[in-house]
């Protein structure tokens, strides 16, 4: 379903209301088309490629729920950011960045990056940063970096439309993802109050609720929140020493019921960030094969 958010950008909604493994997208009618992201609607992209056009896809980042179409257009240049085009460009970087390779899930990974996500390595035509501005006939952009979730995540602003794509800055009930290797909880928080803070009139995100006006930061703020209710609940977690796999066992981060690897791996990416966190500061300890909360 396509939603026009002004005369020139158009939201193309994700499948099943933008729940993983679908994510919405952007289009901007103007300069012979350019889409932001490719994980939305195959039907509704094919048709605009077909009647209004499309010169470029601008991937936000590497992420397999964002790339999932790029294979079938391969015909459209490709631009992301300087960070994270050498993961599109290559599937052992790619593999890398999840932080997959060398682990018990990197076949898992291989998988379903490669064949459910059909993975496709593409060059980038044009590699962005921060500040750089975009030109789409009439219609400028700025690319916006905020690094947490991937190094070089791209979040286009659009000046005159009043429009920001915060893309998986999501504002999402789940909360932030920072599990990827390069994923850093700090940077993830001064991004987004850094998004918060531009104002702009709309915001677009890339999962469930699509669109956000006004003023987002009560929204940022108890988004984030959610990264101190994962670390709470582990530090109440290792108050007895745990394991590795009894960390993960536990299901801090998705609860239970959720079986798997995709999600053994989630619990882990994310917790293994506070854990490095809490060792740092002092405020836990590794000690034989467990870890335990010191207070
Ligand atoms: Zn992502």
């Amino acid at each position: 379903m396509i939603q026009r958010i002004t005369d020139r950008i158009w939201l193309i909604e994700g499948g099943k209301g933008g729940r993983y493994p679908y994510s919405h997208s952007l289009y901007v009618r103007d300069g012979g088309g350019a889409l932001f992201d490719c994980g939305s609607d195959l039907e509704e992209i094919l048709r605009l490629k077909r009647e209004g056009g499309l010169r470029v896809v601008v991937m936000t980042h590497y992420h397999e729920d964002h790339y999932s179409f790029l294979h079938l257009l391969p015909d459209v240049e490709v631009w992301a950011s300087e960070e994270d085009a050498a993961a599109l460009e290559s599937f052992d970087v790619l593999l890398d960045r999840y932080g997959a390779a060398g682990t018990e899930w990197e076949a898992f990974f291989r998988k379903l990056l490669s064949e459910t996500f059909s993975y496709s390595p593409r060059k980038v035509a044009r590699r962005l940063v921060d500040g750089e501005r975009l030109r789409f006939g009439n219609t400028e952009a700025v690319a916006v970096i905020a690094p947490g979730h991937t190094p070089g995540h791209l979040c286009p602003l659009f000046p005159s439309e009043g429009v920001l794509f915060l893309a998986d800055y999501d504002l999402t009930g789940f909360g932030p993802w920072y599990g990827d290797k390069p994923g850093n909880i700090e940077a993830f928080r001064r991004s987004a109050n850094r998004l918060a803070e531009i104002g702009a009139g709309v915001h677009v995100v890339s999962h469930m609720t699509p669109v956000h006006p006004g003023n987002i930061g009560p929204k940022m703020a108890a988004y984030l929140s959610v990264i101190d209710c994962r670390e709470a609940a582990l530090r109440a977690f290792l108050e007895a020493p745990r394991t590795r796999g009894e960390i993960i066992g536990r299901r801090i981060v998705y609860g239970e019921g959720h079986p798997g690897p995709w999600f053994d791996y989630g619990e882990w990416s994310l917790l293994s960030k506070h854990l490095e966190g809490m060792l740092a500061r002092g405020e836990a300890a590794f000690e034989g094969d467990r870890y335990v909360s010191i207070r």
